[in-house]
């Protein structure tokens, strides 16, 4: 969930993120030499804004990088925050690798629009690869697994997403969460595979599914809370 804490000017609608880098210096170049300069974030923002309303803000945990992964630093984030009582957007970017970030207040508020359900098609071709190395006469050839996780895909779809239950919660994602394969759809996908594998091929499916459908691994399901932002009403 977010801890992250901002001030808000209440007379200029603008935004301080307080963070332990707002004193770090900044390197600049001056010729060929790099320069440290002394800053101080809050301090040159609570000057600025001296004499005006300011209030605090928390970040709700609420993020959205509509363009681009979280992992990527460059990525631009939409982001709640709240005084406890009203919400606000915030958009976070920056311009270049080596400025802080930016923070901007925006009209307009995130909201979920559904749940997108996902099989981790590369983890899986891997893991299965990886998995039946030390018995490579057992492995399923590469159109066998890539056979396996088409049927998997297939029966995925016919899942209701908001009956999966979760098994982890992505540490790096809050809009990202785990799904467990239940014993019923395992079954079915057994099923599904049980028209194209031989019964041996089948058995080393079961057993590779069931050592991978715990916490975050490979047989897991990736389930994302698909959020937009909606324009303010008119
Ligand atoms: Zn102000």
């Amino acid at each position: 969930m977010g801890n992250e804490r901002f001030i808000r000017c209440c007379v200029c609608d603008a935004i301080h993120h307080v963070s332990p880098f707002d004193k770090a210096p900044v390197y600049v170049c001056l010729g060929n030499q790099l320069q440290e300069q002394a800053t101080d974030d809050w301090r040159a923002f609570m000057e600025r804004h001296a004499g005006h309303r300011l209030e605090p803000l928390n970040a709700t945990g609420e993020k959205f990088f509509p363009y681009a992964s979280p992992l990527d630093p460059m990525s631009v984030a939409y982001m709640e925050l709240t005084n406890g009582r009203d919400r606000y957007l915030v958009r976070r970017a920056r311009g270049r690798i080596q400025e802080p970030m930016s923070y901007e207040l925006i009209a307009g508020q995130l909201v979920e629009a559904g749940l997108s359900v996902e099989v981790q098609e590369n983890e899986i071709k891997k893991e299965m690869k990886n998995h039946f190395s030390w018995a490579p006469a057992t492995c399923p050839q590469d159109d066998k697994i890539d056979l396996f996780v088409g049927l998997l895909k297939e029966l995925i779809q016919t899942l209701e997403p908001r009956r999966i239950q979760i098994s982890e919660f992505s540490s790096l994602d809050d809009a990202v969460s785990y799904g467990l394969l239940d014993d019923a759809t395992v079954d079915l996908l057994m099923a599904k595979c049980s028209v194209c594998f031989w019964p041996d091929e089948l058995a080393s499916l079961r057993r590779f599914v069931e050592t991978h459908r715990n916490g975050c691994d490979v047989m897991t399901l990736v389930i994302s809370r698909r959020l937009t932002i909606e324009p303010p009403a008119c």
